[in-house]
């Protein structure tokens, strides 16, 4: 399983557009690894996390495409993890080599919501609106990939994605967004067995909080240790924070510090994991 990474931004990327706060300011002037995109990412080259505000850009950037992916997810209908109007380029009237076989889309009701308003006018021959996720229920798709949606600690009905890929039984978790997961999500993880790669929601970075509704660098390092004693972690799986917010003041080399003694890995826009 290889996954990219395509952007590690919280909602207003960092450095965000109308701000000159020290974070963004440092961002702009060290640039590299600080300077992040809106969240979401690729599973080999056909299974496609959220598609955010920066995804064609991320794209671009990184010299892929979209053609061969057959499943679409979405985590939760946030602004920066979904953005309807995008999908319409997999129209045919917007590529000259459509996808032979329609997209499977999902997501949470709100987000099939979003969809249907979106594509109720506009064509969408080549997207395959699947039933909305329901939480602990896990999907099987038409590539025998399974995705198991569990509720997270954030806006009502997001979800934290457990996805294990059918081509060589690999799995990933997905955690955006999400502040320290309900004991049901950790109960779920734990029957469902070990991770190869697991991905964690560090949007306060190193400002201390309650970590509700996203972590900071110790919600992140809980987190990893609770599904270390579980045995969901193992020394194997790849631990990988993203998800930052200029608001959580480190910057990348100081957080690739932080988590330096907890095996945890710090995102960049456009890291590869391979598992
Ligand atoms: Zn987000
Ligand atoms: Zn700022
Ligand atoms: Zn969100």
């Amino acid at each position: 399983m290889e996954l990219t990474i395509l952007g590690t931004a919280a909602a207003e990327a960092w450095p965000a557009p109308f701000c000159r706060c020290d974070a963004c300011q440092e961002a702009r002037r060290r640039g590299g690894p600080n300077l992040r995109s809106r969240s979401g990412a690729i599973l080999d080259n056909d299974f496609k996390i959220d598609f955010g505000p920066d995804t064609v850009m991320q794209l671009i950037r990184q010299g892929r495409d979209l053609q061969e992916v057959r499943t679409l997810v979405f985590t939760h209908h946030h602004c920066d993890h979904i953005v309807p109007t995008e999908l319409e380029w997999a129209n045919a009237n917007f590529t000259n080599t459509p996808p032979t076989t329609p997209i499977a889309v999902y997501g949470n009701e709100a987000v099939m919501q979003m969809l249907h308003n979106e594509f109720s006018h506009h064509n969408a021959s080549n997207l395959d609106f699947q039933p909305a996720l329901q939480a602990f229920h896990p999907v099987t798709t038409a590539t025998r990939d399974i995705i198991l949606p569990l509720p997270a600690d954030h806006a009502p009905g997001s979800f934290v994605l457990r996805i294990t890929r059918a081509k060589d039984g690999k799995s990933l978790f997905y955690g955006h967004d999400s502040g320290l997961y309900p004991a049901e999500t950790l109960d779920a993880l734990t029957k469902a067995g070990t991770l190869d790669i697991a991905v964690f929601d560090c949007t306060f970075g190193g400002k201390k909080t309650a970590n509700r509704g996203h972590m900071d660098i110790d919600g992140v390092v809980q987190m990893a240790e609770t599904l270390r004693e579980r045995g969901v972690i193992t020394p194997q799986t790849h631990c990988i924070a993203s998800h930052f917010s200029h608001n959580g003041n480190l910057m990348h080399e100081e957080l690739v510090q932080a988590f330096l003694p907890h095996r945890i890995q710090v995102a960049f826009d456009g890291i590869v994991v391979r598992a």
